[in-house]
């Protein structure tokens, strides 16, 4: 691999990423991808600080990416995208409609950045059924199929992590008090954290296809009572609010939905 031609045409378009090699291993691609910053047995790179590399493997091999950093800082890349998919092909019997997902900003491609920054609400039709589902184009080229999409989601499933809604939002969910909702609420708190307009209805129906049936139940319930406006976050508080309310009386709470 010559860096010394990825060097000038990266430092010819600065701030943009350009794919700078291939590699055997996501390990050797990674292993490339620390030093690239620092210039360390990569001297094409210097001085220390003038570029930026990630590594992503693709479905044919891992690669370089690099960027020249004049004229930054650049947006950072997000570690995941939050996207609405229509649940077509490869969806689960009883998956209907929009299903939330999430992925990895990569082009499974070439490994070049996701539109991940230009996503957008398109309508189509399921099954006869009008939606609202996202579309974006990736400045590679490379369009991404939906039911592709849905697929990596599965094959790379995001980890929870329940501090990265911590100081974000107004009466935030909370999955250490929401008691048996907990998983619900660390689920949707995920999700809504990625997708920042992200609606109640979505976060129902992303419960109901992992299995919380009387989370997601609750939440349709909710939203019909708030007539339609009901964010995710504001789910996730209820459902916190539920939880907590079940934790602190011995007795059998009536449903709200009975
Ligand atoms: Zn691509």
């Amino acid at each position: 691999m010559n860096h010394a031609v990825v060097v000038e045409a990266a430092r010819a378009v600065p701030g943009t990423w350009v794919q700078a090699a291939a590699y055997a291993s996501l390990a050797s691609a990674e292993s490339a991808a620390r030093r690239v910053p620092l210039a360390e047995r990569i001297p094409a790179y210097e001085p220390a600080g003038s570029f930026e590399a990630y590594a992503a493997s693709t479905g044919s091999g891992p690669f370089l990416w690099v960027r020249s950093t004049e004229g930054g800082p650049y947006p950072a890349l997000p570690a995941r995208m939050s996207v609405r998919i229509p649940a077509m092909t490869g969806a689960a019997p009883g998956e209907v409609g929009v299903l939330t997902v999430s992925v990895r900003p990569f082009c499974q491609v070439c490994g070049g950045p996701r539109g991940w920054d230009v996503v957008g609400p398109v309508e189509m039709h399921v099954r006869n059924v009008l939606v609202t589902v996202d579309r974006w184009s990736n400045p590679c080229g490379h369009d991404d199929v939906y039911a592709d999409v849905l697929e990596e989601s599965r094959r790379t499933p995001a980890a929870v992590d329940p501090a990265i809604s911590r100081g974000r939002g107004h009466r935030p969910g909370d999955p250490a008090r929401a008691g048996v909702f907990r998983p619900a609420v660390e689920l949707v708190l995920q999700a809504a954290a990625e997708h920042r307009a992200m609606h109640a209805k979505q976060a129902a129906a992303l419960l109901r296809i992992n299995g919380h049936v009387e989370a997601a139940g609750l939440v349709e319930v909710k939203i019909r009572a708030e007539r339609g406006h009901l964010s995710a976050k504001a789910a996730a508080h209820f459902l916190t609010v539920e939880g907590a309310a079940r934790r602190s009386t011995s007795t059998t709470r009536q449903e709200s939905n009975a």
